[in-house]
């Protein structure tokens, strides 16, 4: 009997959906014998309160696999969170967002009334409105990783910003073979990186502005490139999961020549990426106090787990941000 898919979003972009259509000819190999999509936002309209909408719970369809991407934000998302866990046997939390709560996490520096405060009314960019208060779902206090709220225990992650196909596939074949757990290798970005590293700066004690070019011959293969935090630029390969190139390959950013910002979240639920990455930075000669932002850059994509949260403001410093 096929296997049955229902995938929600939450509090997220849809790049994490983009993934699972990237699947391309490994899903189409599998539908419908082997696995069957019953419920896809992304995909195909979906109704929550019956064919024609006249229930009165929302409801989402029996299946063996669940997965959500996005982190929780509202009580509506919350909701659907716990009915699809009701609903499934196994859960996917797909994506940072929804492992650890993502770029929306980020707002968790920040408390609400703040939040919409910005949002609203301090906006640069759009003309001062009221806060909407009809219609909208409520507000969590902040953002919350799937398996924070209780009752919502999540079998697999697939960390990512979104993960890679590679990963997504891995994870359902497995789980149509029988078994119980899927986890991507603990290894670092830099584990997987083909830079040249000479364990020692070479860009200047003060980290770099992420603007700044960095050294390297357009031409030439990415192993001939200097490592680019040796080279004094904020890059969070050390501290980060890989897994962003698929199966193997360069990691995704370092191939493009850029630092990597963290998008797989920490290499071990327990790390902490903050205080590991000023470990790094002094290893190779980079003063990590000339990070700017730190909290915030450092936790960029893993706000969730209170890694972030509204700090009290000081006596004769400015307001929150
Ligand atoms: S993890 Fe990234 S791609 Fe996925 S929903 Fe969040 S922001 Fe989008
Ligand atoms: S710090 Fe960045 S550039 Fe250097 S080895 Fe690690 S991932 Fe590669
Ligand atoms: S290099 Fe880092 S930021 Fe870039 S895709 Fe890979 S894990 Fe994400």
């Amino acid at each position: 009997m096929a296997v049955r898919v229902v995938s929600e979003w939450l509090s997220s972009c849809s790049g994490c959906e983009i993934s699972i259509l990237n699947l391309g000819d490994v899903i189409l190999d599998l539908i419908p014998a082997k696995l069957q999509l019953v419920h896809i936002p992304a995909l195909v309209d979906s109704k929550y309160f019956g064919p024609n909408g006249d229930g009165t719970h929302l409801t989402l369809p029996e299946c063996e696999v669940g997965i959500i991407s996005g982190g929780v934000r509202n009580e509506e998302q919350k909701e659907v969170a716990l009915e699809l866990r009701k609903k499934c046997k196994f859960l996917i939390a797909l994506g940072t967002c929804a492992t650890n709560g993502g770029i929306p996490a980020q707002a968790n520096a920040w408390d609400n009334a703040d939040v919409l405060n910005k949002v609203f009314k301090g906006s640069i960019t759009t003309p001062p409105a009221e806060t909407p208060t009809q219609v909208v779902p409520k507000l969590l206090d902040r953002v919350y990783a799937l398996d924070e709220i209780p009752g919502l225990k999540v079998d697999i992650y697939l960390p990512g910003c979104p993960p890679h196909p590679d990963w997504i596939a891995a994870a359902i074949l497995a789980l149509l073979d029988g078994k119980t757990e899927f986890k991507l290798p603990e290894r670092s970005v830099c584990d997987t990186c083909q830079v040249i590293r000479e364990k020692k700066a070479a860009g200047g004690a003060n980290i770099k502005r992420s603007l700044t070019n960095a050294t390297f011959e357009a031409e030439e293969p990415i192993q001939k490139m200097r490592c680019l935090m040796e080279q004094g630029f904020l890059c969070l390969g050390p501290v980060t999961l890989a897994g962003c190139a698929g199966k193997e390959g360069n990691p995704r950013c370092i191939d493009a020549r850029m630092p990597c910002r963290g998008c797989f979240g920490p290499i071990k639920k327990t790390s902490n990426p903050l205080v590991d990455m000023m470990g790094a930075l002094t290893s190779v000669g980079i003063n990590p106090q000339s990070v700017p932002d730190r909290r915030l850059i450092l936790n960029r994509f893993i706000g969730a787990h209170n890694k972030l949260r509204p700090l009290p403001q000081r006596p004769g410093m400015p307001g929150p941000r």
